[in-house]
C-alpha cells in the first residue's frame, strides 16, 4: 500500500487546501500534553492548540475519562423530543458563566453553524417584531467568523473570498478596522455607521478584543461599550463572536469581560470541548428568545442531527472542570495565561530586530509574529519541525495559541522555534 501522507494527498481535502495537494502533510500517531507525535517517533511542542480548541493539551485523564464514561452510556440521541444531563448541565453552566443577561443555549455543532444560528435568532427577532427590513449586519473589517454563506459574507471582504462570491454574499455593513488603542474619531464611525444604517440592520457582530482567522489583530475593549450603547440607542442586536476567544485565551473568561459589557447574543465553540469533539453554541437573552416566540412562526427553525450531542456535551462539561477547578491549574487558569502572556512576550520580542517583521504583539496566551511578507509555508513548515514545534503561519503571519498546560521550558523552545521560522519564511 501506499504511503499514508501520499494516499491523503491524493484523495482527501484539507483546509484551504488543493486537490491534490502540493506538500503532502504529516502524519500525526499519538497526541500527550503538548506533544504531538509524528509516524517517524518525532515529537513537536503543539503552538496552535489545534486551532485555538486544546486549551488544556491532549489526552488529558479527566476529558479522556468523561468520554470513556459517557460511551458507556450513550455517545448520541436526538434531541427532539428528548433531553439528557450533559447537555442540560452545559447549558447551565454556559448561562451561568456567560456575561450577564445570555440566559438560553443553542447546541450546535461546529462555530460556523452557531454563526448562521446567532443570525437567524437575529433576523428572526426582528421579523417576528415587525421589522422584517432589518436583514443586515454591521462589522468591522479584518474579522473572521467561519466559511459557511451567511458567515462568509461578515469575514474581511479583502482576500478574494468577497470577489469570487459577488452576487452569491449578502451585502453587509463594513466599518474600518478596529485601531489598537482607543480613537475617538474610530468610535463616532461606528456610532455614525450604526446610526445610519439602523433601519436595515438586524445586528452588529464583531470578535470582541481579538480578531483572530481575519489577522490577529487585538484592539482596545472601550470599543465594544461603544457598540453597545449605539446598538441600544438605535435598536440594533449585538452579537460577540467568542469562538476563538473564549474559555480564557485572551486572559479574561470571555473577551467580553475586558469590557464589562454584554452582547444579546454570542457564539462560543473551539475550547469549548477542550479540543475533543465538535461542538458550539449560540446564547441570547430572554429578550430576544421571547421576540422570537412572538412571531408567525414562534419557534426557531433549526434543528440540527447532531444537536446536544452527550459525548461532546460530557467533555465539555470535563472541560470546565479543569477549567475552573483546581487540579490541572491549582493557581487557576488566569494565573496560567499571565504566565505563558509574559513567556510569550519576552521569548518573541527578539524577533522585532528580525529583517522582514514589522510588528509583534501578545494578548493573553496569543502571540503574534507579522511579516513585511506572506510566509513561504513550505519552508516555515521545515523550519518548525526542524525545531521540534509545531507551528502553520497564515499569510503574513507566524502565531501561536499554545495549550494553558504548557511549561517554561516547552514555552522557551515554542518561542525559539517561532524565531525560526520567523528567519525562513
Ligand atoms: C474558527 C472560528 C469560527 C468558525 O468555527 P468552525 O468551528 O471552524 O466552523 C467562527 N468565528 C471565529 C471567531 C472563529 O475563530
Amino acid at each position: 500500500m501506499d504511503k499514508l501522507s501520499e494516499i491523503d494527498r491524493r484523495r482527501v481535502w484539507h483546509p484551504y487546501a488543493p486537490m491534490p495537494a502540493r506538500v503532502a502533510p504529516l502524519v500525526v500517531t499519538e497526541a500527550s500534553g503538548v506533544r504531538l507525535r509524528l509516524e517517524d517517533g518525532r515529537e513537536l511542542i503543539d503552538g496552535m492548540s489545534s486551532w485555538w480548541a486544546a486549551v488544556h493539551g491532549y489526552r488529558h485523564p479527566d476529558l479522556d475519562a468523561a468520554a470513556r464514561d459517557q460511551i458507556g452510556k450513550m455517545s448520541h440521541v436526538m434531541f427532539g423530543g428528548l433531553t439528557h444531563e450533559p447537555a442540560v448541565r452545559l447549558a447551565d453552566r454556559l448561562a451561568g458563566l456567560a456575561p450577564d443577561g445570555l440566559e438560553h443555549v443553542f447546541l450546535c455543532d461546529s462555530g460556523s453553524v452557531s454563526v448562521e444560528v446567532a443570525v437567524k435568532m437575529c433576523l428572526q427577532y426582528w421579523r417576528s417584531l415587525g421589522f422584517p427590513d432589518k436583514q443586515k449586519l454591521l462589522t468591522w473589517r479584518g474579522g473572521y467568523h467561519g466559511d459557511t454563506f451567511m458567515a462568509m459574507s461578515v469575514c474581511d471582504p479583502e482576500g478574494g473570498m468577497h470577489r469570487m462570491w459577488d452576487g452569491v454574499l449578502p451585502r453587509q455593513v463594513f466599518a474600518g478596522p478596529p485601531p489598537e488603542t482607543f480613537e475617538q474619531s474610530y468610535a463616532g464611525e461606528l456610532r455614525d455607521l450604526i446610526a445610519r444604517h439602523a433601519g436595515e440592520l438586524a445586528a452588529v457582530m464583531v470578535e470582541p478584543v481579538v480578531q483572530g482567522a481575519g489577522g490577529m489583530r487585538f484592539h482596545s475593549p472601550e470599543y465594544l461599550k461603544v457598540l453597545r450603547q449605539a446598538c441600544d440607542d438605535h435598536g440594533v442586536l449585538l452579537v460577540f463572536d467568542e469562538i476563538a476567544t473564549g474559555f480564557g485565551r485572551s486572559g479574561s473568561l470571555f473577551a467580553a469581560g475586558h469590557a464589562g459589557v454584554s452582547p444579546d447574543v454570542m457564539c462560543v465553540g473551539k475550547a469549548l470541548t477542550g479540543g475533543y469533539l465538535t461542538l458550539a453554541a449560540a446564547l441570547c437573552t430572554s429578550e430576544v428568545a421571547a421576540g422570537i416566540g412572538r412571531g408567525e412562526l414562534p419557534v426557531l427553525a433549526h434543528g440540527p442531527t447532531f444537536m446536544g450531542n452527550p459525548l461532546a456535551c460530557a467533555v465539555a462539561n470535563a472541560s470546565l472542570d479543569v477549567l475552573l477547578g483546581t487540579g490541572t491549574y491549582p493557581r487557576g487558569w488566569q494565573a496560567e495565561v499571565k504566565r505563558i502572556e509574559s513567556g510569550l512576550a519576552a521569548g518573541l520580542e527578539p524577533a522585532r530586530s528580525l529583517p522582514g517583521v514589522t510588528d509583534v504583539r501578545v494578548q493573553g496566551a496569543i502571540g503574534v509574529v507579522q511579516l513585511d511578507h506572506a510566509a513561504d509555508m513550505a519552508a516555515a513548515t521545515e523550519a518548525a519541525v526542524r525545531a521540534g514545534v509545531w507551528l502553520r503561519p497564515f499569510g503574513e503571519l507566524i502565531y501561536t495559541m499554545p495549550p494553558y498546560v504548557t511549561s517554561d521550558d516547552d514555552l522557551a523552545r515554542l518561542c525559539e522555534g517561532l524565531l525560526e521560522v520567523a528567519r525562513a519564511a
